[in-house]
């Protein structure tokens, strides 16, 4: 009888073993599933190949993110594979930290465009070395990304920044002014009009003109053979560009 019961429970024990067993498995491989897929989702951006023998353009875009406008811009360079490059401000970050993740999940670069839009020029190095970090800092807490490259409030800024930062400060070759007349069609005149490989396009993701001549832009350029590109991407292929300046 003892024997009996002694055989019983080492067969009830082998069941509940395999039991827990299975569970553990299937745990392990769903949540491997879930780990892939997640994984998956970060890189959402398609691979391509840049082409130095064909034209490129950089556009940029200034003082966001602004999530109904960087949004469309996104979904526009989204459609032909392209990017561009973001110069962020950190003040504007907060509450607006699903669009910037986007930023840096689509492939395109992240800038850093100072915490507070402050003109650099004339500034203490103390306070233009708190606005910088204070700006990396915030972008980098909600992407796990580092800028890459600089652009000074303005364009403005004095031969020390150099001494304060290792990135390539980033100016512009044609100025849209789309934040002064904020018409779609004068942003969109002023690109097509001077576009030629190498250029670096100033626009601010922050008005919906700029959003519907970004729209246009992006379809226009790549239909008339440019690549849309980062900045880095653009001095990688294009060292030559004036308006880059590296230390
Ligand atoms: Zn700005």
């Amino acid at each position: 009888m003892v024997i009996r019961l002694k055989k019983l429970l080492s067969v009830l024990l082998g069941i509940v073993l395999i039991l827990l067993g299975s569970v553990f498995l299937l745990h392990a491989m769903l949540t491997a599933n879930t780990d892939t897929s997640a994984k998956r989702a970060q890189v959402s951006a398609p691979a391509r190949q840049i082409d130095p023998a064909r034209p490129m353009i950089a556009l940029t875009f200034d003082d966001g993110p602004y999530t109904p406008v960087t949004g469309r811009i996104l979904d526009a360079l989204q459609t032909v594979n392209g990017r561009a490059t973001f110069f962020v401000v950190g003040s504007r970050i907060d509450g607006r930290e699903e669009i910037l993740k986007r930023i840096a999940d689509s492939g395109c670069e992240l800038g850093n465009h100072t915490y507070d839009h402050v003109t650099l020029r004339g500034m203490r190095e103390s306070e233009i070395r708190a606005q910088l970090e204070k700006a990396e800092e915030k972008i980098f807490s909600v992407t796990g990304q580092k800028t890459t490259v600089l652009r000074p409030p303005g364009g403005m800024y004095d031969a020390s920044l150099f001494t304060l930062c290792d990135q390539p400060i980033v100016l512009w070759t044609i100025d849209t002014m789309d934040w002064k007349h904020q018409k779609k069609e004068i942003s969109v005149q002023r690109v097509l009009e001077q576009a030629k490989d190498g250029d670096i396009v100033l626009m601010h993701d922050l008005f919906f003109p700029t959003a519907e001549a970004a729209e246009e832009l992006i379809a226009e350029l790549t239909d008339r053979g440019f690549q849309l590109v980062t900045v880095t991407e653009l001095l990688t292929y294009r060292p030559e560009t004036e308006s880059i300046h590296v230390r």
